[in-house]
């Protein structure tokens, strides 16, 4: 068995594809690739803090991106509407 070249905790899984990460690392990089820079802006804005605060911020953050997401889907009706 060999530990992930990445976080050095876990074991690598088999040899899919010759990976030398395990499947947890191999799930983030998918994020990063899928999100860039957001995904090391949340985790430095989120586990930064302490746990209960960390709560707080996700709340937070995930109401900021409803609401950008609910005005860009007004902007968009009501330029149909015109
Ligand atoms: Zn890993």
């Amino acid at each position: 068995m060999y530990t992930c070249k990445f976080c050095e905790i876990k074991p690598v899984e088999g040899w899919i594809y010759n990976s030398t990460w395990c499947s947890d690392c191999r799930k983030m990089k998918h994020y990063i690739n899928l999100y860039q820079d957001r995904v090391i802006e949340i985790l430095d804005n989120i586990l930064s803090r302490t746990e209960d605060k960390q709560d707080n911020k996700i709340k937070e953050e995930l109401k900021n991106e409803i609401e950008n997401k609910e005005n860009i889907l007004q902007l968009r009706s009501k330029k149909i509407q015109k």
